[in-house]
């Protein structure tokens, strides 16, 4: 079957299609020959059976007329009546040698080859000859029919009644010969008819025969391609993708089972296992890139803590000790030293917390979301802060699937911007609500701050945009990248509804069937 691999799908679909399309031509072409056939038969029973039996019963009706008018001619009392009757018996004898003759001419089967080939082939070639031999009985007997019809006449004209009289008993007896004669004709042609009847039945059977075959070949074939189909396309089609599925779902010890057929399948198999070479290539590459930079982050990020937090200590000891004493500017100075070194420590934490979301992968489970939110709004007003927002809180449903800790520290984040973007509202309102759908658990969180311009709405969520300087507000542009990083992580969606002066409205939407977390 080696010659098979080579096939393409759409050469293999054709050699089937083209293997179908020649057993249907077969089909058609056995059932009109069998239907030529077989009307050939009834067609030969019509033209040569029919007439033969019709010519037969003519020759027997001219057979009695002539009996009949042999006896006229014996009884006629003139010469003139006898005469009348001698001609009438000539003509009924012509008419039966015509009849005869046509017979033998058009109805005998050694005229018709296709019924002389079927009787040899039934073994009845005998019928043949025995018609052939009645026909020649029947000339015989004509024949010694005329010559007495002709003695007889001339012994009426010659007044010798008594030979007469024997000549008409002997045309009598002839006549009778005659009609048994014509009657084994009949019966040989009925037999040659019954022939032909059985080969019209076998004809018709053998028709059954090949177009019972043929459809179970038909059979035979389709389910033989279906099978093929399903054994060469669909299966490994199905594996495939199975395949590419446990791929997709980052599982990259998935193998493609090897295909051999040089068809479309197997192009699609090779291609597919290069690809997957080439994503465990790169997926190697990127791990340790990935842990190298990790580190170096984490070690940066450690090793600047240390000589930040001095910084900020000494530079408030500063503050408190010699205060009093500096002068303006220099206390400035110390001042703002205080500050950078606080926002670089914020900033510092905000990125070592964005890396921690992005590396951990960690199984998810059921959460109370509404006990959560609750949590951090009592947290929240319970804070030494004045003046405190007024926070509502009306989540529709309670539990969400996902994980706990970067769900916490998203909703910590909006909180937050929530209560820093509304502190120059009076009063600051901020509400807390959601809605199910079959799809999705939807969160949001509103409030009457400050607002944001829709055109740069889509900025804000990347890592470090900000649409307002830290004079103005403080921060770090980490904390909505981190809510991002989160939603993508439970492949849910973030999104904002905003308008300067108007207040914000951000949307967090968790997918309702996510079993498992999403790896960055
Ligand atoms: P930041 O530390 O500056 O708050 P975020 O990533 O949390 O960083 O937010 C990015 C920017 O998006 C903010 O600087 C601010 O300009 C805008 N923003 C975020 N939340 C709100 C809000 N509730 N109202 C108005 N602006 C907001």
């Amino acid at each position: 079957m080696a010659w098979l691999q080579r096939l393409t799908l759409s050469q293999k679909f054709l050699a089937t299609f083209g293997l179908l399309l020649l057993l249907l031509g077969f089909s058609l072409a056995a059932i009109l020959f069998y239907l030529s056939r077989i009307n050939s038969y009834v067609e030969r029973h019509k033209r040569i059976t029919v007439p033969a039996i019709t010519t037969a019963a003519e020759m027997q009706h001219h057979l009695s007329q002539l009996t009949l008018d042999a006896h006229t001619l014996f009884e006629a009392g003139s010469a003139a009546g006898r005469g009348e009757a001698a001609r009438r018996l000539a003509d009924r004898g012509a008419d039966i040698r015509k009849a005869l003759e046509y017979y033998r001419s058009t109805h005998t089967a050694r005229t018709h080859p296709v019924m002389f080939r079927m009787l040899t082939r039934h073994g009845r070639a005998d019928l043949a000859a025995q018609e052939d031999h009645a026909i020649e009985a029947i000339s015989e007997r004509l024949n010694d029919l005329g010559a007495r019809a002709k003695v007889m006449s001339a012994n009426l004209s010659t007044g010798h009644e008594a030979e007469a009289q024997t000549n008409l008993a002997a045309l009598d007896a002839l006549s009778t010969q005659l009609t048994e004669a014509l009657g084994t004709l009949v019966e040989v042609h009925t037999r040659i008819d019954a022939e032909m009847k059985d080969e019209g039945d076998s004809l018709l059977l053998q028709a059954k025969l090949v177009i019972l075959a043929l459809v179970l070949l038909l059979g035979l074939v389709i389910v033989g391609a279906y099978i093929a189909v399903s054994r060469q396309v669909a299966r490994p089609l199905r594996r495939l993708a199975d395949t590419a599925d446990r791929v997709a779902h980052h599982d990259l010890t998935a193998n493609f089972d090897p295909w051999p057929a040089r068809d479309e399948v197997g192009d699609l198999t090779r291609s597919l296992e290069a690809m997957l070479m080439n994503i465990r290539d790169r997926t190697r590459a990127l791990e340790r890139k990935t842990g190298e930079l990790e580190s170096f982050t984490y070690s940066v990020a450690h090793d600047l803590k240390t000589p930040l937090r001095e910084i900020e200590g000494f530079s408030s000891l500063l503050a408190r000790k010699f205060g009093a004493t500096m002068e303006p500017s220099a206390r400035h100075y110390v001042e703002v030293i205080h500050a950078s070194a606080i926002r670089l420590t914020a900033l510092i934490e905000d990125l070592l917390r964005y890396s921690r979301i992005e590396q951990q992968t960690l199984p998810f489970s059921q959460i109370n979301l509404r006990a959560l939110v609750e949590q951090l709004v009592a947290e929240r007003q319970g804070a030494a802060q004045d003046p405190k927002p007024e926070i509502i809180v009306e989540v529709p449903y309670t539990e969400v699937r996902g994980e706990a800790t970067s769900i916490r520290q998203a909703l910590v984040n909006l909180l937050d911007n929530a209560v820093k973007f509304s502190r120059d509202s009076k009063p600051a309102r901020i509400v807390i609500g959601g809605a199910a759908t079959q799809t999705e658990r939807i969160l949001w969180i509103r409030d009457n701050g400050i607002g944001i311009n829709p055109e740069q709405a889509h900025r804000i969520f990347g890592l470090f945009e900000r649409l307002h300087g830290p004079e103005e507000y403080e921060g770090t542009g980490v904390g909505l990248a981190i809510v991002k990083l989160v939603m993508d992580k439970h492949r849910g969606r973030v999104w904002v509804e905003s308008a300067p002066g108007k207040g914000s409205t951000f949307y967090l939407a968790f997918p309702v069937d996510s079993p498992t977390p999403c790896a960055s």
